[in-house]
């Protein structure tokens, strides 16, 4: 049977049993006994995502034998992050536009969730501040680490850690080629290695996933939140579908590579993201699928994916154009055209500047949201208003976030010339220990 199936299948059992569990009132056993191995497979993919930017990168870089070919790489990769972002925000605003959800949401719903989150609201809207009080340049200082190990040791630094492996694969790509050979082995054998803890990694992937969809289930309180806000919750997704399209398109008409190809090589890494709401641990996986999945050359997956995970989210800038709206408009605060284009700018920078971890879109929409001159207290209220169903769409957002960043791979790998049949050599899809 195929990985993704089996995925599923430990998604939806997962569901089920966490709904029996909750009815019986047995949350106890989920939460001891079931959860921790999510939490566990969690780990160990945040583990080896450090390891893996810092080979795959440097490999990366040093197999393009020419610095120039970086730089059209480069060039090409943020052009395309910038421009999917940009549409993706787009469809999100004509959505929300077109379905108003903010205008089907009863008084009586924005008090009562106002009441019970919004003081959770308030550290949020602190934090986001935080991050925009300072300078215009301070995204640049932040990607600039003073300290290798410091950046390193912390999983959120991924933008320092990139910066350290492209850095030093230039100037490895610089140096004399007999010196450079053995430094050259050393990450190439590294980076099979750690793609091969991937594949032993995703093993327990059906189980995993099982645990985290059985503990997220019986952490739900109100069930009935959703219908109070299904508009919202449909602008959203449906946007979020809308792009999945988008990206078979493209797929289709540049690479000529099919939907049910492409869908069928990432499902295991889109099941991932759905089942841990975090582009940074889903990752590694990512990286496998596209490279041994979708046959797009190591140097391009190893500079696309790692950057994406970081800074291309499409679907965090849509959900953010979408939640936006819906704030101002359930709490009747006129938006006007420019205030539209505002979000158009905003939502792209404040979805490369979430980090790719669970809810951060939900704090980095502060920003947007303070760009169109809401005032503090209706802020928080508002946020405290999307915040119950928060979790759902970030699942889902974040599958449209790693299958953006596979959507660009395979764009820049054909266009590169760097796009070949896939070659599945792992062990994930056929549990064939031999590589
Ligand atoms: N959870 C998302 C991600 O990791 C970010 C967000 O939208 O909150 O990609």
């Amino acid at each position: 049977m195929a990985l993704h199936w089996k995925i599923l299948i430990g998604m939806v059992s997962g569901i089920l049993f966490g709904i029996i569990i909750s009815y019986m009132g047995m949350q106890w056993l989920v939460k001891d006994w079931i959860k921790p191995f999510g939490t566990i497979f969690i780990n160990m993919l945040k583990l080896i995502a450090i390891p893996l930017i810092i080979v795959s990168l440097i490999k990366g870089i040093v197999d393009l034998h020419d610095i120039n070919k970086f730089k059209t790489m480069g060039v090409r990769t943020f052009v395309l992050y910038i421009v999917t972002t940009v549409i993706a925000v787009s469809i999100g605003l004509i959505l929300v536009n077109i379905i108003q959800p903010g205008n089907q949401v009863s008084n009586d719903t924005i008090q009562q969730l106002s009441a019970s989150y919004g003081t959770d609201m308030k550290s949020n809207i602190d934090k986001a501040t935080a991050t925009t009080a300072n300078g215009p340049l301070q995204f640049l200082i932040d990607m600039v680490p003073d300290n290798f190990f410091k950046a390193a040791s912390v999983n959120s630094n991924m933008l320092q850690v990139i910066f350290f492996a492209i850095f030093f694969g230039i100037a490895l790509l610089l140096v004399d080629k007999k010196t450079a050979q053995p430094v050259k082995d050393f990450f190439t054998g590294t980076n099979e290695v750690i793609m091969k803890m991937v594949d032993i990694i995703m093993l327990m992937a059906p189980v995993a996933v099982f645990a985290l969809l059985a503990s997220l289930v019986t952490e739900i309180t109100s069930p009935d939140i959703f219908v109070a806000l299904g508009w919202y919750v449909v602008t959203v997704i449906l946007g979020l579908m809308l792009m999945l399209v988008f990206y078979s398109s493209v797929v289709y008409l540049y690479a000529k590579v099919t939907p049910s190809t492409f869908f069928k090589a990432m499902a295991p890494a889109q099941l991932l993201a759905f089942s841990t709401s975090s582009s940074a641990a889903t990752l590694p996986v990512t990286m496998e699928r596209v490279e041994e999945h979708l046959g797009v050359d190591k140097e391009v997956t190893s500079f696309v994916c790692p950057l994406g995970a970081t800074v291309n989210m499409d679907g965090t800038s849509l959900y953010q154009a979408v939640a936006a709206v819906f704030i101002c408009e359930a709490m009747h605060f006129n938006l006007s055209f420019t205030d539209q284009l505002t979000i158009i700018i905003t939502a792209t920078l404040a979805s490369i500047g979430s980090a790719a971890v669970p809810g951060a879109g939900l704090i980095m929409l502060v920003v947007v949201l303070e760009s169109l001159g809401l005032p503090a207290e209706t802020m928080a209220v508002g946020l405290a208003l999307i915040f119950a169903v928060d979790r759902p769409l970030d699942m889902s957002r974040t599958i449209i976030n790693i299958t953006g960043d596979s959507m660009v791979a395979l764009v820049i790998g054909k266009s590169l010339g760097k796009l070949h049949k896939s070659k599945p050599k792992n062990i994930d899809d056929n549990y064939n220990f031999e590589a």
